[in-house]
């Protein structure tokens, strides 16, 4: 278990768990890449930093001075250290880029004294509730409107523009609200605000007490997840276009053989080495692999039409010259899953942690269905309250019999 958590720590889980594991298990010390998109949103931010502390105080800081700030900031990094994975893009752009979303926003926001400013790149911890879970966030910036409502800002940089209902936006910046919540209990109406300043658009929301309560639990079995699989040391490596800023990459179990392979020089004949011998033998299972993928396709929609066949027929069991299938057509009560709407699971959860019965229900939903929900075991109010959780499906087992020798096939 970490001694603290963050938005994006559970984002480098949920997107690669080996990088979690490097990063925040291990710790692993290795020469941090600096990408050019990152390091332009911390420019970007300093000089926001800069435009609001000083606007808080009546002082308007020039364009040109902050523009002059913006451009020192660039100095500071080595441009041959910053990663572009652009092939159209170079440095000078993105320094451009910058620049132009400096001016918009300066224009647009001058002269930056809407409000009372509480704080900007504010460090707030807290613990989640109803856990022991710490977290650490770190806030853009808090201003407080004349009419009382807190506006908890988040400056963004990036292409992407996120609505609320958007996971990234909601459990990014719910965890906020919750640490702003924590530290100054005093404010009583708190507007979640992210400006694009790219797009030089804003989006903005105001979290029900039932959104904060789902993304507590939404929250709360993220980090469990992570637990077990500390418990269990599974870290699985996930590649995607992210693993080109990694700064594991050269650790990684994922890309570990191809690099050995490149390393090596052609082998003249002789013995394979150890790398090769997993390349041939590589090669050999993906052929299995894939014709074993063909012939379970094909499988899988000869059942389909079975299953249609028996419904039309009205049969349980279709013969053939070699022997029978047998079909058994159910519909069945289940609770939603993740896979099926990942909101309604976690208000599914938190109802159910409410009853006490969490440590049931996530160890088998199935027989928690079966053994309480369906067999009269809840009172008539929390049922009720799962009523809107069940969903019915349709479950096919098909078996088979042939008549020389029997074989199961079940699903
Ligand atoms: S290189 Fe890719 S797969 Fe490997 S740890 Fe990094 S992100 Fe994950």
């Amino acid at each position: 278990m970490l001694s603290s958590y963050s938005h994006s720590a559970l984002g480098t889980y949920r997107s690669c768990p080996r990088q979690f594991k490097f990063r925040y298990v291990e710790k692993v010390k290795v020469p941090r890449k600096v990408n050019v998109d990152a390091y332009l949103g911390n420019v970007v931010h300093r000089a926001l930093r800069r435009l609001y502390t000083l606007g808080a105080d009546g002082i308007l800081c020039p364009l040109d001075d902050i523009i002059d700030y913006y451009r020192k900031e660039w100095e500071k990094v080595d441009r041959g250290a910053l990663t572009v994975v652009s092939d159209y893009y170079g440095v000078d752009d993105y320094i451009r880029i910058g620049q132009e979303m400096l001016i918009t926003h300066y224009r647009k926001y001058q002269p930056f004294d809407r409000g009372t400013l509480l704080g900007a790149e504010i460090r707030l911890p807290f613990v989640l509730p109803g856990t022991a879970f710490r977290f650490t966030t770190i806030i853009d910036r808090l201003t407080k409107r004349p009419d009382g409502t807190v506006e908890l800002c988040d400056y963004k940089t990036g292409r992407q523009m996120l609505r609320p209902q958007d996971p990234a936006f909601f459990f990014q910046m719910g965890l906020y609200q919750l640490a702003v919540a924590a530290a100054y209990p005093q404010l009583e109406r708190i507007e979640l605000v992210q400006y694009y300043l790219r797009q030089d658009e804003e989006v903005r929301h105001e979290m029900t007490p039932e959104e904060l309560d789902s993304l507590v639990e939404a929250m709360r079995l993220a980090i469990l997840e992570t637990i077990q699989a500390e418990r269990m040391d599974d870290f699985p490596p996930v590649e995607s276009g992210l693993c080109n800023w990694c700064d594991y990459f050269d650790l990684c179990p994922a890309k570990r053989h191809k690099r050995l392979l490149g390393e090596l020089e052609r082998n003249g004949g002789g013995e394979l080495t150890v790398e090769e011998k997993a390349a041939e033998r590589a090669e050999r299972y993906l052929e299995l692999d894939q014709k074993e993928k063909e012939l379970k396709a094909e499988k899988d929609a000869v059942k389909g039409e079975l299953i249609d066949l028996a419904r039309e027929l009205d049969a349980t069991k279709l013969t053939a010259p070699s022997g029978e299938i047998n079909i058994r057509l159910k519909r069945e009560q289940k609770f939603v899953t993740k896979t099926d709407d990942a909101g309604a699971f976690a208000d599914l959860s938190f109802a159910v942690r409410q009853m006490g019965a969490d440590d049931y229900f996530v160890l088998d939903a199935g027989s928690f269905m079966k053994e309480v929900y369906l067999r009269g075991r809840l009172t008539e109010d929390q049922k009720k309250r799962l009523e809107r959780f069940v969903v019915e499906k349709e479950s096919a087992r098909v078996t088979t019999k042939l008549y020389r020798q029997d074989e199961d096939d079940e699903s």
